[in-house]
């Protein structure tokens, strides 16, 4: 019989909760060095959170170092590959077994719904880690083409020590798409999740421990991004960075990189990713995209469809089909509801920036059609109902500035060649959509919008065999697929003459 899950049970499962806040270093938990720690409210509710250590740059030195040791020895990256596959995938298996107690450390971090951090979160992440771990023992090198007399090797080997910066939206999943291919090409990790996101990392890494992992191959230390992120970015024995994050501060690791030891950086951020409907599209599919598609998350998704780019005549008859399913599916409750589908938002300062930028659009002259409000202020928790702005213009601050929470700028136009103008009208190249009847005006339009993953009829549909990474100001360097550990390797040639 399949369990049902009340709310009663998961205020229980909260209660028994006894989380782990200390840095994980060298496979066990420490203080950090300075003996700080910082404590967050609860975006549920905005009562305070688990004590957390406040990492510095002697934290991260004393992580770096073991990570580096941890590679030097060759403990993980020289084992057999049969061995590391099971390792993997016995971590992926924990990672299920403890779903939710992640699914909760999840929940009480960020205040996404429990169900969607269990059902979501907790199961991509340990499909992330399977995926890897599957591939480690089927990666071949190669024999380049030489003369008689001669061998050439060309060897794809790891980079050593990783780097690895992660934002608070969907913590679990993010740091899998990382540290899944970064471990199986047989790198050491020191990982620095959000300082509003540091509990489910922190019990990753002890899983991994527990199901073989080497001490030193994945270190977690957690802090803000300044004292923590920041000096892992300049540290001269690291590798590479894998960041992913708001553009603002993926400059800053690009800076970082150049001031320090020209390490290699791979950027996943930000976007304003527009979904084009034209007027003979199935209006009810692609309603239901754009709500979907733009306040899952609560709007908190790099890659949400807060663009909504409409042709005029479907305009009116579209935004109310969008309100609709809006009140109907997607319900905003309380995030241990199981009934919720969004939850709230990260933290008072965001829930601040959300509605300032909703009322800056509003002084612009866009107008409400529903929703956008500050909602369950009783509950303590910082939550804003699913809305939408109309009569918009693409150089609005809301159809320019990545709002990060459930609001959409609906923007009309006439002609598809207006339509694309206002597709790639922007700084990101994430993703974005189209939705049509006329397959040669979805090609077309799909080959010409500047974005790293285009849909067709369908929106934020994909799996583990997709890349996923972005053009323009959205990055470089793509997650997810067996693509992704060539960011994690280097090739090595080794020439052999002989006769
Ligand atoms: P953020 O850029 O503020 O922080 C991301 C990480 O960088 C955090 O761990 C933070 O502590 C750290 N950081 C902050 N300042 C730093 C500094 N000076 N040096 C080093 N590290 C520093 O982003 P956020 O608010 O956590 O996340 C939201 C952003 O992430 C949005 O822009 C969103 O689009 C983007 N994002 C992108 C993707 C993608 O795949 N493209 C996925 C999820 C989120």
């Amino acid at each position: 019989m399949s369990k049902v899950f009340t709310r009663d049970y998961w205020q229980d499962v909260l209660s028994a909760l006894k989380p782990e806040g200390r840095h994980f270093i060298d496979s066990e938990h420490r203080a950090s060095a300075s003996g700080e720690t910082f404590i967050r409210a609860r975006p549920m509710d905005g009562k305070p959170g688990p004590a957390i250590a406040r990492g510095n740059a002697a934290d991260i030195d004393t992580a770096v170092t073991s990570a580096r040791a941890a590679f030097e020895s060759g403990v993980w990256r020289r084992k057999e590959p049969l061995e590391k596959k099971k390792i993997m995938l016995k971590w992926a298996d924990l990672i299920r077994t403890h779903g939710e107690e992640l699914a909760m450390l999840e929940t009480l971090d960020v205040g996404k719904p429990i169900m969607a951090s269990l059902n979501v979160d907790v199961r991509l992440c340990a499909d992330g880690i399977q995926f890897y771990g599957e591939m480690i023992d089927k990666l071949y090198d190669e024999i380049a083409p030489t003369g008689p007399n001669a061998r050439a090797l060309v060897r794809k080997v790891p980079l050593g020590v990783v780097g690895v910066i992660t934002p608070w939206n969907y913590p679990m999943i993010i740091d899998a798409w990382k540290l899944g291919p970064a471990i199986a090409a047989g790198n050491s990790v020191v990982l620095k999740p959000a300082e509003q996101s540091s509990l489910s990392a922190l019990r990753l890494a002890s899983l991994a421990v527990e199901a073989g992992l080497p001490a030193g191959v994945f270190n977690v230390v957690t802090g803000y991004g300044e004292e923590t992120g920041k000096p892992l970015a300049l540290h001269m024995d690291v590798d590479m960075i894998a960041f992913t994050g708001s553009t603002e501060v993926g400059k800053l690791i690009m800076g970082y990189a150049a001031q320090s030891n020209v390490k290699r950086v791979a950027l996943e951020l930000g976007g304003k990713s527009p979904l084009v409907v034209f007027e003979d599209a199935d209006l009810d599919a692609a309603a239901s995209a754009v709500a979907w598609g733009c306040f899952y998350n609560s709007g908190e998704t790099c890659h949400a469809s807060t663009r909504l780019v409409v042709q005029r005549s479907v305009q009116d008859a579209l935004i109310a089909k969008i309100e609709a399913v809006t009140k109907s599916d997607i319900a905003l409750k309380h995030p241990l509801d199981p009934a919720a589908q969004i939850g709230a938002l990260i933290e008072e300062t965001h829930l601040e920036k959300v509605l300032s930028l909703i009322a800056a659009g509003e002084k612009e002259g866009a107008r409400r059609a529903f929703g956008a409000e500050r909602v369950m202020t009783e509950s303590g928790g910082y939550y804003v109902s699913p809305g939408v702005f109309v009569d918009m213009t693409n150089d609005m601050s809301l159809a320019r500035q990545e709002i990060f929470g459930p609001v959409l700028a609906a923007i009309a136009f006439d002609t598809e060649e207006e339509a694309l103008r206002i597709a790639n009208d922007t700084i990101y190249g994430l993703a974005g959509a189209v939705f049509t009847k006329d397959m040669d005006r979805a090609h077309r339009f799909s080959e010409a919008i500047h974005a790293g993953t285009v849909w067709i009829n369908t929106y934020d549909m994909s799996n583990f065999a997709t890349p996923f990474g972005g053009f323009k100001q959205s990055g470089f360097g793509r997650d997810r697929s067996v693509h992704a550990i060539d960011k994690y390797c280097d090739y090595k040639t080794i020439w052999q003459q002989f006769g």
